[in-house]
């Protein structure tokens, strides 16, 4: 078993992550297997060395120890780069202009008589510059590219797969998905934008591969992007890994802990003369792995 902990360096690490962090890594310690640390500083304006340094302490002071370095998406841009370019070639990738605003309005314009749909990504692209491809276009390097939904429903047929297994305590179940609703109920997905080649789809995807995972354990808020990250897997004839959603570690309202929530955050508990033990109690492990 190889798994992995994937945090973003955009604020601190809270609860949740060390919940996610901790079930992954006792997991993998319990299986004699791997655990492998992946930082997802994709997001430049966002990430920050200093939030990417609090990780690992806070990481070592949970006890958590991770095989090898870190792997550091920012130092993946080759490997992105050269997914994008193949994707493209195949013409299953078009290259979109559209800002939030303009697909607002052509989501909502009259004649489309419909009220805008959201899917794991926001809302549904109305695939205004799917039109705007042109065969044999050399590959755009500095331009948002999105999946052509379409195009990949009809080269790989409606009844493609996109089921994933679901490992649970003591089950596995099989989480039904296929390709026949994808463009529907998912769209048209960004797979690299214009000050990034890449996006948090593609890049997990080839990561989760690129470092053998074959345990993805993660919050249950990124189940719904799995069938996504199922179809990257056939299209780019990668291994589709078995996952876990884990619950969600909420507030006392009940509200799911988002990054500003810094008064959860790991190093505001330790200030405070919390022990390790006493956070694994918090989120509801075992104060010893
Ligand atoms: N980087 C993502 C996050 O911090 C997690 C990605 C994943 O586990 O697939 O929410």
């Amino acid at each position: 078993m190889i798994t992995r902990f994937a945090p973003s360096p955009t604020g601190p690490l809270h609860l949740g992550h060390a919940y996610s962090a901790m079930l992954a890594h006792d997991t993998a310690r319990a299986a004699g297997g791997q655990f492998l640390l992946r930082i997802e500083d994709i997001d430049s304006t966002r990430s920050r060395p200093e939030w990417e340094a609090q990780i690992y302490e806070d990481l070592t002071w949970l006890g958590i120890t991770w095989d090898g370095p870190a792997l550091r998406q920012s130092d993946r841009i080759p490997a992105y780069r050269a997914a994008l370019s193949d994707l493209w070639e195949r013409g299953v990738l078009f290259s979109c202009t559209c800002n939030r605003r303009d697909i607002l309005a052509a989501s909502t314009a009259p004649q489309e008589g419909a009220e805008p749909i959201y899917g794991p990504d926001g809302l549904i692209y109305p695939g205004t510059c799917r039109s705007a491809y042109v065969d044999g276009a050399p590959f755009p390097d500095r331009a948002a590219l999105r999946l052509n939904s379409i195009v990949v429903r009809d080269r790989l047929g409606a009844d493609t797969e996109l089921a994933f297994t679901e490992t649970g305590p003591d089950q596995q179940t099989l989480v039904p998905a296929s390709l026949r609703d994808f463009a529907s109920t998912i769209g048209d997905i960004i797979l690299s934008r214009k000050d990034f080649p890449g996006s948090y789809h593609l890049s997990v995807v080839l990561d989760d591969a690129h470092q053998g995972i074959t345990h993805v354990i993660r919050g249950a808020d990124l189940a719904k992007a799995t069938p996504i990250h199922v179809l990257l897997q056939k299209l780019l004839g990668l291994p589709t890994p078995i996952y876990h959603h884990h619950r969600l570690i909420r507030d006392d309202a009940g509200k799911r802990l988002a990054k500003r929530d810094d008064a959860r955050a790991i190093a505001t508990y330790r200030r405070e003369g919390a022990s390790p033990a006493d956070v694994r109690q918090m989120v509801g492990l075992n104060p010893t792995p």
